[in-house]
């Protein structure tokens, strides 16, 4: 997707502090954190959002799951933090690539 702002942190034509990096996924931190740990992990291929996952993409979902929550736990909230993925514009989704947040470390009660 020539377009895609997240497809091009993917190609490295938008710079972001990447936490971590293989064929399939790609971590970087929130430009804009919401808690003091918060970052996206979102797959190399280009789907829009969580409602365009198809049986074929099972896997690298599982591991986004599996590689937000190692990178957590070395960002020292393995304790607590939120594994969120926003589905279209009313549920606040601004970047239509598919991204996983992991949200960690408010000392506040999170709302909801
Ligand atoms: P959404 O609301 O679509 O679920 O979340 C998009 C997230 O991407 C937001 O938290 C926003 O701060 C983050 N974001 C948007 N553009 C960029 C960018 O260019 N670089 C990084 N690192 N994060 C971005
Ligand atoms: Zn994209």
């Amino acid at each position: 997707m020539s377009d895609c702002i997240f497809c091009k942190i993917v190609t490295g034509e938008i710079p972001a502090k990447k936490l971590y990096e293989d064929d399939e996924v790609v971590a970087f931190w929130d430009i804009a954190p919401q808690a003091p740990v918060h970052f996206l992990v979102i797959p190399k291929k280009h789907l829009a959002a969580p409602v365009d996952v198809t049986e074929q993409d099972d896997q690298v979902i599982g591991k986004m799951i599996r590689v937000g929550a190692r990178l957590a736990a070395e960002n020292g909230v393995a304790d607590g933090f939120r594994v969120i993925f926003n589905n279209g514009k009313k549920a606040g989704q601004v970047v239509f690539h598919i991204h996983m947040h992991i949200i960690g470390g408010r000392e506040k009660p999170w709302p909801m």
